[in-house]
């Protein structure tokens, strides 16, 4: 397919879940296909985010599950957690799975080169060793790094990033932000036995969501571990002795032995060279068309860097959408709607489809199911864990419009609830199956409790 006039068809900038995606399957495509990447193959998803994130989430559930355990029959001794095993055991699967993705795109003839790389212009790239190279098309698929506000003694701080690469276990966390990683890292290092506080400016955690999701994770996720300071800002960060001293905007100081902040991942847009030739947005995101066309047209972004979703499976599906179109002459349209997410926090939660005031917004009369239970699985111990599940249902045509959940297996679950609300399905589709007992998700097919509110 190689335009003898460029030195490749496509230039991937980027080796994370997006542009690995793409440079395998143009390669498929026929193309000659380059990637270049500065740290390592797998991006933020699998070297510094969702991968390892999960299996720390997963390692802090067993405080609770072993309280559980108990109530089952089994007797322990001592159990003990050890911060060095699961760090080990979490790199050697990371490692691993960072050369599955190598070696799929080696077999898949893509040339990996182990820099940075920097466009000059609209076919030429630049990589650290000065070596440029040009190409037919560039995608930019760098992805997003951990933002810092700037406030006095914010060099003291560290993101989730570093955090997996910590030696011990800290005793005590500060953690700033209200969304995603603040609240999956403060149920991590609750779970595992730290103390942690959440301080957030905010008077509503994980702010677009269903607002019952915020209310109600806000009771669920404080403990004797967790404190949750709403409203408060931190001013300033200064090192006393060999901790970490906060002032706050309500005049009162807290300590931490390690401060996390998690306000938010802004693009990495190292390579544009800072030249103004690609035009970026008010947050430093990439402006792109449905195409993925950057306001120079032969240059493409997708995933984190772009002004579309920060979603890794969103950034895999645009990966695939770009690939068909630009080296397939296909003709797949860019529609991206109903994502269902997961907050892997503690209890977790899954969410697909609107809250319940887009959906009054959108719908002007809707009918609101709600359920709390608890969960056959908590019922021999003393632990108050409730699931709350709620779905929105417009009360005319009474198609399902969202599902918000909190509980064990949210997340498995709004993955396929994500598919009924695709479906467009009735509330009666949902009353017409018959519901698999006893499991959780059996609410679902059993909800009466119902109000109606309208605009
Ligand atoms: P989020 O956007 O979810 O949350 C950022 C938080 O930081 C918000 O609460 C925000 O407050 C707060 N904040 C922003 N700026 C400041 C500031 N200057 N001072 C104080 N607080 C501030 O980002 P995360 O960092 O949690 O995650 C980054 C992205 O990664 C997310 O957008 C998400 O898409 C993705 N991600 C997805 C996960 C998943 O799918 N399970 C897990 C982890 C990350 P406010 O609400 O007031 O704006």
């Amino acid at each position: 397919m190689l335009n003898e006039n460029f030195d490749y068809d496509l230039f991937v900038i980027g080796a994370g879940s997006g542009g690995v995606r793409a440079a395998r399957l143009a390669a498929h495509s026929g193309a000659k296909v380059a990637i270049a990447e500065k740290y390592r193959i797998g991006g933020t998803c699998v070297i510094r985010g969702c991968i390892p994130k999960k299996f720390l989430s997963y390692s802090s559930k067993f405080s609770k599950h072993n309280i559980v355990a108990k109530s089952f029959g089994w007797e322990y001794n001592d159990a003990n957690f050890s911060w060095k095993s699961l760090i080990k055991n979490k790199d050697k699967q990371i490692q691993k799975l960072s050369l599955i993705y190598q070696t799929n795109m080696e077999n898949s003839g893509v040339r990996i080169i182990k820099s940075s790389a920097n466009i000059i212009d609209n076919h030429t790239i630049v990589l650290d060793d000065k070596k440029k190279y040009s190409a037919k098309k560039i995608l930019i698929a760098t992805g997003a790094k951990p933002f810092f506000p700037k406030i006095n003694g914010i060099e003291h701080v560290i993101s989730s990033d570093d955090f997996f690469d910590l030696k011990d276990l800290p005793s005590k966390v500060i953690i700033v932000g209200g969304g995603y990683i603040a609240l999956e890292f403060a149920s991590i290092i609750s779970g595992l036995g730290s103390k942690c506080e959440l301080i957030y400016r905010g008077d509503k955690l994980l702010k677009n969501f269903d607002a019952d999701i915020s209310e109600i994770i806000l009771k669920e996720l404080q403990s004797n571990k967790l404190s949750i300071k709403l409203n408060t800002n931190v001013t300033e960060i200064s090192k006393v002795e060999d901790h970490y001293k906060l002032k706050l905007d309500d005049g009162t100081f807290t300590h931490s032995d390690i401060i996390l902040y998690a306000t938010g991942r802004h693009p990495d847009i190292e390579c544009l060279n800072s030249n103004g030739m690609i035009k970026t947005d008010t947050y430093g995101r990439i402006i792109v068309n449905k195409s993925f066309q950057t306001s120079i047209p032969n240059i493409y972004a997708i995933g984190d860097v772009s002004n579309n979703y920060q979603l890794t499976p969103v950034a895999i599906r645009e990966a695939m959408i770009f690939v068909r179109n630009e080296f397939e002459k296909q003709d797949v349209k860019y529609k991206i709607e109903n994502i269902p997410t997961a907050v892997f926090s503690n209890p977790e939660i899954g969410t697909v489809g609107m809250t319940e005031n887009e959906a009054l917004l959108k719908y002007k009369k809707i009918d609101i199911y709600t359920s709390t239970f608890r969960s056959l699985y908590y019922t021999l111990t003393d632990l108050t864990d409730k699931t709350f599940i709620k779905m929105l249902v417009d009360n005319k045509s009474q198609k399902l419009l969202g599902f918000h959940m909190i509980g064990d297996d949210a997340a498995e679950i709004a993955q396929l609830m994500s598919v009924l609300i695709n479906k467009n399905i009735k509330k009666s589709d949902l009353d017409n199956t018959i519901p698999l007992h006893p499991t959780t998700a059996e609410e679902i097919m059993t909800m009466r409790n119902k109000i109606t509110k309208e605009l």
